[in-house]
């Protein structure tokens, strides 16, 4: 679901979050890829550009710089982003509610009936649905099927051709129910008979929530089509369903924002479980793969001070990399979850090595402490060159217990460090023409694996 959008976030904000220099060269590439990826995803052309202005404005304002103009960018973004998505509408349902789904010919309508069928009878709701299409004659059938499956029943007459005779036919079934869903008729268009019929269906069973049901490929014609819903149909909230198989879901998502109607639920997928409830809060946190915009923050917040990262850039460029280097990437890198920070900055390694899951983090805090005291236990001439402690068992006694920790430790660091180190010296290589991209990956998947903090 809109995977590449995501991508694409996650590598603008990255890009942010890792740059030394917001120089206007930097800008200029941030708001190319963010605008291809907007587009991609299909969100309105005025709507994209307003937005990466708003962003490009922020980014090139020499009144503020470093960390905090790099918090400011991505707030910006973060808001934004949320402000075309729309609004948070909750289903606030009471002891007797009656949800009804509009919308045209393959919406998607008697699917999610079953689906949201599903949704509350898990959540202890007392649920059943009724069948008012009157005009395809296997319509009546399928919602029966669709609603077997979930095992919740349902109302319906496959001859009569009066939605209202079927609903009055059923009165006395409904009672015991405290959520009635309701099916009804589409159209391949928009037109007046239907609004008729809507209309009609509307007044008798006074629904407390008319939902219109729009695949996520129309795209953003879905704008159009909602705001004549809303006109003529009084709705008060919108379904996206096929979220699963566009990768322009993007507009029609922020078409309903623009057409001011709110997205209650978004399908996503055939069986009757792929059914989520929409928070463009949580939306975008998903898309962009982290928890909130305080773990956006805390991105920024760990990358280092501009000069610590620029001396050190241009020694790892020379293949050369200290004990301090380690470290403080090691620290840096803290809050962020992994050793992803470091191959980060070395071209074509950013994926070789995964994030930590959140448990682990606190195991990881108390070994990043663990470290810096090992660190701190070596004298100058064991720090500038590290590699004179691998003979040295005395020496590593020594760190051992200075900092507190056990000779198996001090290697382990020592252990990273040499492969680190290797590593950066190969990449040096390739730079300079020695080794292969090949030879280099390979060595980058090695070192993903062992390289665990
Ligand atoms: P209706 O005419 O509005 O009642 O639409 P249907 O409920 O009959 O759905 C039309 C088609 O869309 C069916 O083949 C459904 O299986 C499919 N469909 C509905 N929702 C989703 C969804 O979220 N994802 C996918 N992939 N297919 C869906
Ligand atoms: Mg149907």
């Amino acid at each position: 679901m809109l995977e590449s959008l995501g991508n694409a976030l996650k590598k603008t904000t990255d890009k942010i979050a890792n740059a030394v220099l917001l120089d206007k060269k930097l800008v200029d590439s941030i708001i190319k890829d963010l605008q291809r990826a907007l587009l991609e995803a299909d969100v309105n052309v005025a709507l994209v550009i307003q937005l990466t202005d708003k962003i490009k404005k922020a980014a090139l304002d020499t009144r503020v710089s470093g960390i905090e103009k790099k918090e400011h960018i991505i707030k910006l973004l973060h808001d934004e982003l949320i402000k075309i998505l729309g609004t948070k509408k909750d289903l606030v349902l009471g002891k007797k509610d009656k949800i009804m789904l509009v919308g045209l010919y393959g919406a998607g309508k008697t699917t999610t009936i079953s689906k949201i069928a599903s949704y509350y009878k898990k959540r202890g709701h007392n649920v059943c649905a009724i069948g008012l299409d009157v005009h395809r004659p296997a319509a009546p059938e399928q919602l029966k099927q669709a609603c077997d499956k979930v095992d919740v029943p349902a109302f319906i007459d496959e001859k009569e051709k009066n939605p209202a005779l079927i609903w009055k036919k059923y009165q006395d079934k409904l009672k015991p129910y405290d959520l009635i869903l309701i099916d009804t008729a589409g159209r391949d268009a928009l037109s007046d008979d239907l609004i008729k019929e809507i209309r009609y269906i509307h007044t008798l069973i006074k629904p407390s929530e008319t939902l219109l049901v729009m695949p996520a490929d129309i795209g953003q014609s879905a704008k159009a089509q909602a705001k004549a819903f809303k006109e003529s149909a009084k709705i008060t909230g919108v379904i996206i369903t096929r979220m699963d198989s566009t990768a322009k879901a993007g507009g029609a998502l922020t078409a309903c924002s623009e057409a001011k109607v709110p997205v209650v639920f978004m399908g996503t997928g055939e069986k009757p479980s792929d059914l989520e409830t929409f928070d463009p809060e949580s939306f975008l946190s998903r898309l962009l793969g982290m928890g909130d915009l305080k773990t956006l923050m805390e991105k920024i917040h760990s990358s280092m001070d501009q000069k610590t990262l620029e001396k050190q850039q241009s020694r790892i460029s020379e293949g050369k990399l200290t004990m301090k280097d380690l470290i403080d990437q090691i620290e840096t890198m803290g809050s962020m979850g992994g050793i992803g920070k470091i191959t980060s900055m070395i071209p074509g390694l950013g994926k070789a090595t995964e994030k930590l899951g959140e448990e682990k983090l606190e195991e990881q805090e108390q070994k990043i402490k663990q470290y810096r005291n090992i660190y701190d236990s070596m004298t100058q001439e064991e720090k500038l060159d590290p590699q004179i402690l691998e003979k040295q068992t005395s020496r590593i006694q020594r760190i051992a217990k200075g900092s507190g920790t056990t000779t198996a430790q001090v290697r382990a660091l020592l252990k990273q460090y040499k492969m680190l180190s290797e590593m950066i010296k190969s990449q040096s290589d390739m730079t300079s023409g020695k080794i292969d991209q090949k030879t280099l990956m390979k060595l980058a998947k090695k070192f993903g694996k062992k390289m665990k903090f």
